[in-house]
């Protein structure tokens, strides 16, 4: 078997030294990955009950044509999500093009003119900011009269409730907490610590909203936002929910009546859930969702894999390679352009798709600065998937997540190191 292994990883051009170097760290992660696979065994009864209770049956997963009136498939889905964020409604649709669009319509559902929108958590998601206005933009909310206010984390990532305290007025409407770190160097959000935000935010403010940018997040943990105390959830079907299945859409849960309101901003007012044909996508909708938690874990693993990888080579990491995760993404600190290539290069080489090509970047819609992707995905862009980006800014973090199966991962992040030695930014000696 181990000279199997090493012939076939060296077929792929991964020399010894670095094959026997993941071995070491993997079995040093045994524990670890029992713990990944425990949260994956109730996150699937999770999903398995909920498609059970919701009578999930061969019909639904038909689909129809049209102005989709009576899509029992399409109404079923949305019930089972809703079960599952433990909420009383869901809106679950290929016609939602990704997560920033979710999030847009959850946040046009909810704020009007004279409104105000409070992040308590700083910054948000880059894309986000064009959405709001912090970056003008045409269309944003601010175009339509509504502010926004935001509350800094304190340089230890932790709430700074004193700001947060002094954030929220009569305008407050909406509160925004983004679980995953995003393109940022916080710590990404355990839901236990949304929970008390939440719970102090709610305490000054009772009628105030809370939605939760919960991309990247779901199933990485038994509980979700929702269950403790958020107003919705909102991700994209290309991240952890859809599986590596789902070719596109997104998602929210929460309450019925803000649901009902994201129903009427995504299609039309009179219309609301009513819409919305589904053609052929629900058994890969469906499918990607009973899949989503083993590879949520596969995800998981990989990336806990790539933080001890890079971590015990002299490489900051976030998080760090033996903490709790709260969401799959990691973060590796290259500290240079040509980190991040080699990095990216290594991991498109590794894809199923695409891997002859070489990834370089570009000024992607929504971001600020150039972006490098690496991605060979069966969906495209799909971030469930094995892949990396890197926004091409100091400190050079590359931000990398996904792996649909461990084995696929391990190489992959096998492979990047192998690229980082050829490039002569790890030296062989070092892997120990
Ligand atoms: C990916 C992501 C988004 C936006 O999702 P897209 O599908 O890329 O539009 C928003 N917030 C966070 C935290 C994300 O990770």
């Amino acid at each position: 078997m181990r000279e199997e292994l090493y012939n076939i990883y060296s077929k792929s051009g991964i020399r010894g030294s670095v094959i026997e170097y993941g071995e070491k760290i993997c079995s040093s992660l045994k524990d670890t990955f029992d713990d990944i696979d425990r949260t994956a065994e109730i996150n699937q009864l999770k999903v398995v009950n909920a498609m059970q209770e919701c009578r999930a049956s061969e019909a639904c997963l038909l689909g129809t044509t049209g102005y989709g009136y009576n899509d029992i498939g399409r109404d079923t889905l949305e019930e089972i999500y809703a079960h599952i964020f433990n909420t009383e409604a869901a809106l679950v649709r290929p016609s939602i093009s990704c997560g920033t669009h979710a999030l847009t319509i959850a946040l046009r559902s909810v704020l009007r003119p004279g409104d105000e929108l409070l992040s308590p958590v700083g910054l948000p998601y880059d894309t986000l900011q064009e959405v709001i206005g912090i970056r003008e933009s045409v269309g944003s909310l601010k175009e339509f009269g509504i502010s926004y206010r935001q509350a800094d984390l304190l340089p230890d990532s932790s709430f700074d409730y004193d700001a947060i305290k002094a954030s929220i007025n009569e305008k407050t409407k909406l509160v925004t907490i983004q679980r995953s770190k995003g393109y940022d160097s916080r710590n990404s959000f355990l839901v236990e610590q949304i929970g008390e935000l939440i719970k102090f935010i709610k305490g000054i403010k009772p009628d105030v909203y809370i939605m939760v940018d919960n991309c990247y997040g779901e199933f990485v943990q038994t509980i979700e936002p929702t269950d403790v105390g958020a107003d919705m959830v909102v991700g994209s079907l290309i991240k952890n929910p859809g599986g590596g299945l789902a070719p596109m859409g997104g998602y929210i849960a929460g309450k019925k009546e803000l649901i009902e309101k994201c129903a009427v901003m995504l299609t039309s007012p009179g219309l609301g859930k009513e819409v919305g044909a589904t053609l052929d996508i629900l058994p890969k909708l469906y499918q990607g969702l009973f899949m989503a938690p083993t590879i949520t874990a596969a995800a998981l693993k990989t990336a806990i894999f790539a933080a001890n990888i890079y971590e015990k080579l002299g490489f900051s990491t976030h998080p760090l390679a033996n903490s709790k995760r709260a969401d799959i993404i990691q973060a590796i600190t290259l500290g240079s352009e040509e980190g991040i290539k080699s990095f990216c290069a290594g991991i498109q080489a590794a894809s199923p798709i695409d891997s002859h090509l070489t990834p370089e970047g570009w000024d992607m819609p929504g971001y600020d600065s150039p972006v490098i992707m690496a991605a060979g995905a069966f969906v495209s862009g799909s971030s469930i998937e094995l892949s990396a980006d890197a926004p091409m800014r100091e400190p050079y973090n590359v931000y990398f997540q996904g792996g649909l199966t461990f084995p696929h991962g391990k190489y992959g992040i096998l492979n990047t190191l192998e690229y980082m030695i050829q490039s002569g930014l790890v030296k062989e000696k070092d892997l120990c």
